[in-house]
């Protein structure tokens, strides 16, 4: 039997796949606050939550992060932003960042009100941008009404500083202004934090902290099992919140508004790459934000029903600003996953291996959709597998593929199937709806 080389050209781009991969899924297990590359931080909010409640500690993590980010007025700290636009409704955009301009926050503002709104944004006070990028959060935003400060104000507002400047306004802070300059890179952010802003102002819980409207929990079909109802302003309700963001309740309902009430710009595509791809010389871009891919993450939470698929859902959030749903609901068709094994044996220089790949196929029921599969294993961390655009072969390859010449074989190979696993397809279809497969659990 002929004896082949193993010749391993993909090299870069498993190595590639795996850093990607962990950009994604630190971005992707919670879009905007992701504890873990935050070291300094943590020991900043250690060390704010073990203080008297009556000192005057002053929280280093905070002050980091207040570098160039306005302060309260009576701080003794005074920067101004660089640029300002003032909105006919009142409110202020403000950029820290040079490429953000007077023209460019306008277009911002257009943006802004692509969302879907009524008299909550009179309470908006200030949108602003940063120019540092952030490891951990992208945007957020805050309030100072103590049902909804809590955790979403962590760390960078602790208890205490500068809320007079907040009384019950909404203030959304956007960052990375220097490296994310177009509308684009910030449309979902921007929508997602707006979604806060909406939700909290209609759906907050009159007599509870941290809590929503009970009746959008029962809509949702969500409860305690599935979904953190209630913030808790503790530390290890801190931890909690960072680690499981996509279960957390006004997460979900900031996602829903994003697909129910966005802007169209959010719905941004990504053409993900798999192995076979890659063996034929395509590869994904080094960097990806996932939160412009919303192909692979409308929602961040994957585990439950898109928001355009829960019965009654769309007319509760356009409600409370007195509209009907600007689109017919989905006509709900399933997608099933299949999935083959598949192995190819060489006999190597270096002895005799074998190599498996997995072929997952799917139907293809909305036929002008862009299907996407994506997995996540136990910790919740999103490994994007392939996009499928309309037309195409609905298919994509996990694991090892090879690919034999005269003496040697090529293989590409990602770092998805191993472990536990969960798969899904995403179809997004043009008018921004929505659908999910039923999940495919593998263990590998
Ligand atoms: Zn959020």
């Amino acid at each position: 039997m002929k004896k082949y080389i193993l010749l391993i050209v993909m090299v870069a781009l498993a190595g590639l796949a795996g850093a990607g991969l962990v950009r994604y899924s630190q971005q992707a297990r919670a879009i905007h606050s992701d504890i873990a590359a935050r070291e300094n931080s943590i020991v900043g909010i250690h060390a704010f939550l073990q203080a008297p409640a009556a000192s005057a500690y002053e929280n280093t993590a905070a002050l980091a992060g207040f570098e160039t980010v306005y302060v309260a007025p009576n701080s003794g700290i005074d920067i101004e932003p660089l640029y300002q636009y003032d909105a006919p409704e009142g409110f202020t955009i403000e950029s820290f960042s040079e490429a953000w301009n007077e023209s460019g926050l306008q277009l911002l503002y257009e943006e802004l009100k692509k969302n879907k709104h009524g008299e909550e944004i009179n309470t908006l006070q200030t949108v602003t941008i940063h120019s540092f990028e952030t490891d951990d959060r992208s945007a957020e935003h805050i309030t100072t009404e103590k049902k909804e400060r809590l955790n979403l104000v962590f760390p960078l507002f602790p208890e205490g500083f500068g809320f007079d400047m907040f009384q019950s306004q909404g203030v959304i802070a956007l960052y990375g202004g220097d490296t994310r300059t177009t509308i684009e890179s910030m449309a979902r952010s921007l929508s997602h934090e707006y979604g806060h802003h909406y939700t909290l102002y209609y759906m907050s819980a009159d007599d509870t902290d941290g809590e929503l409207d009970p009746e959008y929990a029962k809509i949702r079909g969500l409860d305690e099992d599935e979904a953190r109802l209630a913030l808790s302003n503790s530390t290890s309700g801190y931890y909690d919140y960072t680690n499981n963001h996509h279960l957390y309740l006004v997460e979900i309902a900031a996602d829903d508004y994003v697909l129910l009430m966005g802007s169209p710009t959010v719905r941004q595509v990504v053409d993900f790459k798999d192995v076979a791809d890659a063996l034929n010389g395509e590869e994904n871009p080094e960097t990806i934000r996932m939160n412009e891919a919303f192909n692979a993450l409308p929602q961040e939470n994957l585990t439950i029903p898109p928001a355009g698929d829960v019965p009654g859902l769309a007319e509760y959030f356009y409600g409370f600003i007195g509209e009907t749903p600007d689109r017919a609901p989905l006509d709900a068709e399933p997608i099933t996953l299949n999935v083959e094994r598949r192995t190819k044996s060489y006999d190597l220089v270096s002895g005799y291996e074998t190599f498996a790949n997995y072929l997952f196929t799917w139907n293809t029921p909305y036929e002008d959709a862009v299907y996407t599969l994506v997995s996540y294993n136990d910790a919740y961390e999103i490994y994007p597998v392939k996009t499928v655009q309309p037309g195409e072969n609905a298919r994509a390859v996990i694991g090892t593929l090879t690919s034999a010449g005269e003496t040697a074989i090529r293989t590409a190979s990602d770092n998805i199937a191993e472990g536990t696993k969960t798969f899904v397809v995403i179809a997004l279809l043009p008018d921004g709806n929505v659908q999910f497969s039923e999940p495919l659990e593998m263990e590998f």
